[in-house]
């Protein structure tokens, strides 16, 4: 017998309705499922497996264990890290052999930078236990420390990865530590066996800034040496010296009679110590001085700088722009055997990125959390609050820009200002947000699309080669985009390679092809500047034998506006320098008269 609704209160009948829904759709969710064969029994969800921490005491018989960027910066990091009283190892470059490790333990569908980075790990680990070393001992004895993310692409599975090709290699435990984008460490902070401080901080930024750097000039000077190998052997020298350098630096300490007294005063003492360390940092001449010994080392180095050579851009996903082995094809020694001369990526525009994307998501939120909610209009007192907040973290980050940038233009003042300027975010940001959103987060976000205008705009490059892994969401975002960039510019030769880990051959002609082109268009500009200056190469060749200060890989040629590759840019200067010197003599010859 059917119920009297009418008897109920209307909170009554809405409720009734409201389960009889519930009911109905619970009914029709277990047929649907059991017409598919769907299980609706409570699942147990993934809960991240409690893993030992690394605590203070460990840390002299622990192996810190990192990789994933060039062996200059790697080099760098280790003596950095080392000179702080950690033990550390760089993994070798990852292989293709480490991609199919990767790809064995590993699930299906990830980017190949995991496949790369996880199988570079098993190898390592397998070796050890080729060598003897029990797991257990492996295991006890090390740790991996790699960079993480929540996203928002796969980035953020990266972590669940590891794990995962860990235990199904049988390093089950295996202890991973990440270091995350947007803030600090995952290990608990009391006796934390890495220490998050200052010290810490400053080593890893000035042995990125050096790695970066170093890269940028090798990669200027090798295409031009005279002699054969000779950049990469004083590199090498050059970088072992640099290692030293960072293992033996002392960070500063208040030290002398009143420390312990200053130290002791409560607020005070820690501040005190950490403006002494920034000003040591700001005002030091250490690393410059490294740089300034290894500067006129350099300078020895004899370079040809008439070679016509196509310049090419790296940009792309940051794994495989970065890499210099398997994980791109060897991308940029095969450019240079293909008569190239590459400019890479420094990480330096990474982190003046994440500072710029930090900064202006402040901006944004007006100095709301994303948890709370914007207080009313009304409530002056709370908007004024959030404003100050506001202000006083952009101030924060632009400081944080400022001291950056400094640091990297001292060092690059050091090596007589031949390394790339850093990118200005700010440009990067004008010149690509009307492609490409530039709140939009993950991989390199707007970078990808703005770097490739501001490169070919600024006569920087004959051509931009995008470098990402198979598959990589926000580049194939930024391909779709290109293809509106390359309408609009239309001198731009851009190519986008994804690197599968398999398929070199393939990918090794396509940019040959494009290659091809810029080769051309370095042919033509040479053309036109040696028209314009009325010189021949001979001409200019003969020159610089007559003034060797300018075969000198450290000499700083100027860079010439709508002149891209260096030999052009060279022409350009060497004609200048005849003029003066004409005028020079002519002044001369009248003055004589006179
Ligand atoms: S940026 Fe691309 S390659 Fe890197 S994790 Fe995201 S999707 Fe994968």
């Amino acid at each position: 017998m059917s119920e009297n609704l009418s008897t109920l209160t209307p909170e009554e009948r809405r409720a009734r309705r409201e389960a009889t829904i519930e009911e109905r759709l619970r009914e029709e969710r277990e047929r649907v499922a059991r017409q598919m064969g769907i299980d609706l029994a409570p699942r147990k969800a993934f809960h991240r497996p409690i893993e030992r921490g690394f605590t203070k005491d460990q840390r002299e018989h622990t192996t810190i264990l990192f990789g994933g960027l060039t062996w200059k910066h790697e080099n760098l990091i280790q003596g950095a890290l080392s000179g702080l009283g950690y033990k550390t190892e760089s993994l070798a470059c990852p292989d293709v052999a480490a991609f199919q490790l990767g790809k064995e333990y590993g699930n299906n569908g990830q980017c190949n930078p995991t496949y790369f980075t996880v199988g570079n790990l098993v190898q390592h680990l397998q070796n050890l236990e080729a060598e003897g070393m029990s797991r257990e001992d492996i295991l006890d004895q090390h740790l991996f420390i790699t960079a993480g993310a929540c996203g928002p692409c796969r980035f953020g599975m990266y972590e669940a990865e590891y794990r995962l090709a860990l235990r199904n290699s049988g390093f089950d435990g295996f202890r991973v530590m990440l270091f995350q984008q947007g803030g600090g460490m995952n290990q608990s902070e009391a006796e934390a066996g890495l220490e998050m401080n200052a010290d810490f901080f400053l080593a890893i930024l000035n042995a990125m800034n050096m790695g970066d750097l170093l890269n940028d000039v090798t990669y200027q000077v090798r295409p031009y040496e005279v002699n054969e190998g000779e950049t990469d052997r004083v590199m090498d020298e050059a970088m072992e010296e640099m290692k030293e350098i960072f293992r033996t630096h002392r960070t500063f300490e208040l030290n002398g009679k009143v420390s312990g007294f200053i130290k002791k005063m409560p607020k005070v003492g820690p501040t005190a110590e950490y403006i002494g360390k920034f000003l040591d940092q700001l005002y030091g001449d250490e690393y410059t001085s490294a740089f300034e010994r290894l500067r006129d080392k350099l300078d020895t180095i004899e370079l040809d700088r008439t070679r016509v050579k196509p310049t090419v851009k790296i940009t792309g996903e940051f794994w495989a722009q970065t890499t210099e082995g398997d994980g791109n094809f060897n991308m940029f020694r095969f450019l240079e055997r293909e008569g190239a001369q590459v400019v890479v990526e420094p990480v330096g525009t990474w982190i003046m990125y994440m500072i710029h994307q930090a900064k202006q998501k402040n901006l944004d939120l007006k100095g709301v959390s994303e948890d709370e909610a914007m207080p009313s209009a009304w409530r002056v007192d709370k908007r004024m609050a959030q404003e100050l907040r506001a202000r006083k973290k952009n101030a924060q980050l632009s400081l944080a820009e400022g001291m950056f940038t400094r640091e990297w233009n001292r060092l690059r003042d050091a090596l007589n200002g031949i390394p790339h300027e850093l990118t200005d975010q700010y440009e990067l940001q004008r010149i690509g947000h009307p492609y490409y959103n530039s709140r939009a987060g993950g991989g390199e976000g707007h970078l990808e699309v703005a770097k490739n205008i501001y490169y070919s705009n600024k006569d920087l490059c004959h051509m931009v080669l995008s470098l990402k892994p198979f598959g990589c969401m926000p580049s194939t975002q930024s391909d779709g985009v290109q293809s509106a960039v390359v309408n609009h510019y239309k001198d731009i030769i851009y190519l986008p390679v994804e690197t599968s880990g398999e398929g070199e051959i393939n990918a090794h002609s396509r940019v040959q092809m494009a290659l091809g082109e810029a080769k051309v268009k370095c042919k033509l500009e040479m053309e036109r500047v040696l028209d314009e200056t009325g010189l021949t190469l001979d001409e200019v060749r003969d020159y610089a034998d007559e003034h060797p200060e300018l075969k000198s890989a450290m000499y700083k040629v100027p860079h010439t506006k709508g002149v891209v590759s260096s030999a052009a840019n060279f022409v350009k200067h060497v004609a200048v320098l005849m003029e003066k010197e004409k005028e020079g003599s002519r002044s001369r010859e009248l003055a004589g008269v006179a």
